[in-house]
């Protein structure tokens, strides 16, 4: 384990995202590290990997800064970096909840109350809180917290839209929203308290902390945790692990994801090998009779045997 891989954020004024974008990509270069930094004026959000060393002199750098000098990072052992190239991008906002610029939330100045993950497991195990799951559905679908609501959403974009129409279930209760490593609940709780709901608080540090937290050891965390680099997933619970993921055709247990071979779709789904070769990669007929079917590039699959596969399709699927 000589690698490390680095979740952080930080909502702090930037100013010229683009110009900082191109002098922290080269600096980020000359470190070796890769990953991706999205940057605004609202703030720095980031994963990044490299070497134990460099990731050392990453943190240094970005504590002397004092913008962003009480940056908290969220560090993970890794065996080889997560990425394969070093992005840098200026954006307009940190995370895609795109609220309009007048109603957009500064979570220093409106956010909800931050929950220790104690805090947070107490939480967990009340009746009268609602647990909130504030990322895209198939987060949720990998793994979420243990009687955590499931909002009907595909997007995070979407989940203000869906508050708003089921919004007496969240009015009068206490309402706790998480997500991967707390980026978008600064926002959301923020929304969340505008809105008019009462009492919110919020996973602080995300589910990443919550499972190195010594006291609560992922306890209560179903499934695994879907991350935006290569590994895909990362294991949160050290204590009573159950899988929750189900294969897309068969429901069975499965925790492994792969994206639809169809360009244009392109939808992340979990599903076996076997699963993903007797569909042609699709996640419906039509993604698998793509002309632009990538499972069948990639595996090299002849006309005759892909077409094979898409008759027996609707068997495939019954299986
Ligand atoms: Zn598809």
């Amino acid at each position: 384990m000589d690698y490390r891989v680095l979740l952080y954020y930080n909502y702090t004024p930037v100013e010229d995202p683009e110009g900082f974008a191109k002098e922290h990509l080269a600096f980020c270069k000359e470190l070796g590290l890769k990953g991706r930094i999205l940057v605004a004026n609202e703030g720095i959000n980031g994963t990044v990997s490299g070497t134990v060393e460099a990731t050392n002199a990453y943190m240094e750098h970005m504590h002397a800064d004092e913008r962003f000098k009480d940056t908290e990072f969220k560090i993970d052992e890794a065996s080889e970096h997560a990425f394969k190239k070093m992005h840098v991008r200026p954006r307009n906002e940190l995370v895609a909840l795109h609220l309009d610029e007048d109603e957009d939330i500064d979570p220093n100045e409106l956010t909800g109350k931050y929950l220790e993950p104690t805090e947070f497991k107490e939480a967990l195990q009340d009746e009268d809180t609602i647990v909130l799951d504030a990322r895209n559905d198939y987060e949720y679908d990998l793994g979420h917290f243990r009687g955590a609501v499931r909002p009907d959403i595909r997007t995070f974009r979407e989940l203000p839209q869906w508050i708003r129409d089921n919004k007496e279930k969240f009015m009068d209760k206490k309402v706790v929203t998480y997500c991967t490593g707390g980026i978008r609940c600064e926002k959301f709780s923020g929304w969340l308290l505008r809105e008019g709901v009462k009492d919110v608080g919020q996973l602080h540090g995300g589910i990443a902390t919550y499972g190195k937290d010594p006291n609560t050891q992922g306890e209560m965390w179903d499934g695994k945790m879907y991350v935006f680099d290569e590994r895909i997933s990362v294991d949160i619970n050290d204590v009573d692990k159950q899988v929750v993921g189900k294969d897309w055709f068969d429901g069975t247990p499965c925790e492994r994801y792969v994206n639809c071979a169809n360009p244009e779709c392109n939808r992340q789904i979990l599903t076996s090998e076997e699963n993903q070769a007797k569909h042609v990669g699709g996640c419906s007929y039509e993604c698998a009779a793509s002309q632009d079917n990538l499972y069948v590039k990639r595996h090299g699959i002849s006309d005759e045997e892909w077409r094979a596969r898409l008759e027996n399709w609707e068997e495939a699927v019954k299986v």
